[in-house]
């Protein structure tokens, strides 16, 4: 296709918003290494293969859209993770990010513990093989029977997150002859977001319980006193896609600051410190994530560090990431199905999945990159906007980015860094059919979770 039939392609100049990309890559044909999954490549004919497997051939064998997760860059990062905090630290993959059976093997092979939040969640972890003793359950309203479910199969611990779950947990513990190990989560009026971090004195939101005030002493104190609770330590996380360490700094202080009191409250040296999740990956080129050895070694001299100065002897630290092991291992790969130049504004590129498989671009404003993958151009660059096919103008996958302008429809594209937040968030809007999830490894490609099919849609319809 020519140039003129893309007129938005070169008057891009014009209409870009601002903190967008001002200018096109170099070189568009190029895979940036910091958001594709590590074994992701270009063969010398153009297309693009992870784990040694053809796009074009996985999308004949598995349809699109689909996500392709490169199960060796998955078990390398968990890899990273364990090695970096090694045997005196715990890492807890938070399944919310994505979950499924053979990630929860992964994990126990890797030697990495798992967060879950709900009782679907548990069932998974615990039906392909996770030890309980290796499980976290969290959520600020966790239900009589997920408790129930929980306590009965003997998981690590259980973080309370409000004044009722004390007094539940307990009864339920107690009640099924049990003591259960807890952490309380408490909130330290640090909210961290990518460069920043904000310290308030009080927190506006509905997990953990406020340091601010005295509350989460008062429950420190109440969970000691309960027979059926096993108080291990005090839990804080304080954010998302964090590339910044100071707000860890502070709220590693705090939560110390807290050990500290309890220590000269009770007599008690509390074991555990967990600080959460939160940490930052690649979403485009513009973003600098830290690697694990990095952040374990900024946590370790934060905490070693407060403590000393607390006089407590420092505790055991866990961490949780999600996004930071699964985001940057999957793409998401699409079929381009309608392409809608508008003059001197951009190209609307239609795709066969959308908001139903990627929610974060209208959720949070979250920027994803995109490439053409079937096949390499020499094509100018043209702006694009990558859109869904549901009812909604907000569905937008990637805002602003570029693609060659002799795009055509048939072509697939991908978007990088979808491991994380978007199969484990996909609806069925519309009725749409969400997408398999299909691991690659060495040559090979097995699906993990299977498409939607329209039977699994009408089992639901029982009216
Ligand atoms: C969401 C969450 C995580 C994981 O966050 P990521 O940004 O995926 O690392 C960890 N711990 C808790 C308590 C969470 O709510």
């Amino acid at each position: 296709m020519s140039r003129s039939a893309h007129p938005a392609g070169p008057r891009h100049a014009d209409v870009l918003p601002e903190g967008h990309p001002s200018a096109p890559p170099a070189d568009l044909n190029a895979l940036d290494r910091k958001v594709w999954a590590s074994t992701v490549t270009r063969t010398p004919d153009g297309v693009v293969t992870v784990g040694g497997v053809e796009v074009t051939t996985l999308a004949e064998e598995f349809g699109t859209p689909a996500y392709l997760l490169d199960e060796t860059d998955f078990r390398e990062r968990a890899r990273a993770w364990r090695t970096a905090f090694g045997p005196d630290a715990d890492v807890f993959y938070a399944g919310k990010a994505f979950l499924s059976r053979a990630v929860v093997r992964w994990l126990h092979d890797e030697g990495l513990n798992l967060d879950v939040c709900s009782g679907g969640e548990l069932t998974t972890a615990l039906s392909a093989g996770m030890p309980a003793d290796r499980i976290a359950f969290h959520g600020n309203n966790k239900s009589v029977e997920e408790i129930e479910a929980a306590v009965r199969a003997g998981v690590g611990r259980i973080v309370l997150d409000s004044f009722q779950e004390i007094v539940r947990v307990a009864h339920i513990a107690g009640s099924l002859g049990k003591r259960q190990r807890v952490q309380i989560r408490i909130t330290v009026g640090v909210e961290a977001h990518t460069h920043e971090f904000i310290a308030t004195a009080h927190e506006d939101q509905k997990f953990g319980i406020p340091l601010a005030g005295g509350q989460a002493a008062e429950a420190v104190r109440r969970a000691l006193q309960l027979d059926g609770l096993d108080v291990v330590g005090i839990h804080s996380h304080i954010g998302s896609q964090i590339f910044d360490m100071s707000g860890f700094e502070v709220a590693a202080h705090r939560v110390v600051g807290l050990l500290k009191d309890i220590r000269d409250e009770h007599g008690v040296e509390l074991p555990e410190i967990d600080l959460g999740g939160g940490l930052g990956i690649a979403y485009t080129s513009d973003d600098d994530p830290r690697e694990p050895h990095e952040i374990a070694k900024a946590l370790n001299e934060i905490v070693s560090r407060e403590c000393e100065r607390a006089q407590l002897s420092t505790p055991r630290i866990s961490v949780e990431p999600g996004r930071a092991i699964v985001g940057p291992t999957a793409f998401t790969l699409y079929e381009v199905g309608t392409i809608k130049p508008l003059e001197n504004l951009r190209t609307y590129v239609s795709v066969d999945g959308g908001m139903s498989d990627n929610i974060r671009t209208a959720l949070y404003d979250a920027e994803y990159s995109v490439a053409l993958v079937s096949r390499t151009s020499e094509a100018a660059p043209m702006l694009v906007r990558v859109v869904g096919k549901h009812c909604e103008s907000g569905d937008i996958v990637v805002k602003d980015a570029f693609l060659p302008a002799d795009l055509a429809p048939g072509d697939l594209i991908a978007v990088p860094a979808t491991g994380a937040y978007c199969r484990s968030m996909a609806s069925n809007y519309n009725h749409a059919l969400r997408p398999p999830v299909v691991a690659v490894r060495d040559g090979e490609a097995r699906v993990i979770v299977r498409r939607e099919t329209e039977e699994d849609l009408l089992r639901l319809d029982v009216g």
